[in-house]
């Protein structure tokens, strides 16, 4: 199960509201995130997110976004679902396809190719769209301190994230559940839980 959604959503608050409650269902969960997750791709990430806005081309930023799923699929995920996890995870592919393609600009057929090689046939049973406002997002996130150079991107390519997130959820409406992440976190834990056990039949 992956968690998406554009700066502020509350990914992350989310993703361990929803490992609390199936912990509480005697469910094993292993909660992750990407860029990351494992000590290489944590590495990466470090990689992406610290220094200055415009460090990496796009092209560059995608192989490091893709050589940190391929170590996280490989010695995380897969491991852990051939074990019966649950796996929870803070951002996926559809980042990629958000923020290097839809967004950021390069291909969508490249980047499908490279998913294809990576990831074989690893896609999420339930993606869970944390939708929200732009603004309310930044503001969040400047509320928090936990802004990072992108937030430098600026408004329109925030937009555009949230646009091509959108789009992926009305071109995927079985997989992907839009939760409307303005509400506040008790509310916005409730409908994930719903979405959860209406698609997973829990
Ligand atoms: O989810 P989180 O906010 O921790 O992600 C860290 C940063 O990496 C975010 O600012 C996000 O915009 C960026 N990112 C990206 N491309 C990805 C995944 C994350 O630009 N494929
Ligand atoms: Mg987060």
């Amino acid at each position: 199960m992956t968690f998406e959604g554009g700066e502020g959503a509350g990914k992350t608050t989310q993703i361990g509201r929803l490992a609390d409650w199936l912990a509480g269902r005697g469910i094993e969960v292993v909660r992750t995130r990407e860029p990351g997750g494992t000590e290489g791709a944590e590495a990466v990430r470090a990689l992406l997110v610290e220094g200055e806005a415009g460090r990496w081309q796009p092209l560059a930023e995608l192989l490091l976004v893709a050589a940190a799923r391929a170590d996280h699929l490989s010695r995380l995920i897969e491991p852990a679902l051939a074990r019966g996890a649950w796996v929870l995870c803070d951002r996926y592919a559809d980042s990629t396809r958000v923020y290097q393609g839809g967004a950021g600009g390069l291909e969508p057929a490249l980047i499908d190719r490279l998913h294809e090689e990576i990831m074989q046939a690893r896609v999420p049973d339930l993606t869970l769209l944390l939708d929200l406002p732009v603004a309310t997002g930044l503001a969040r996130r400047h509320a928090d301190g936990n802004g990072g150079r992108f937030e430098a991107k600026g408004a329109a390519f925030h937009e555009a994230v949230r646009r091509a997130y959108l789009e992926l959820a009305s071109a995927e409406p079985a997989r992907i559940a839009v939760i409307d992440a303005a509400a506040d976190a008790d509310a916005v834990a409730g409908a994930v839980r719903c979405a959860v056990a209406d698609r997973l039949g829990l």
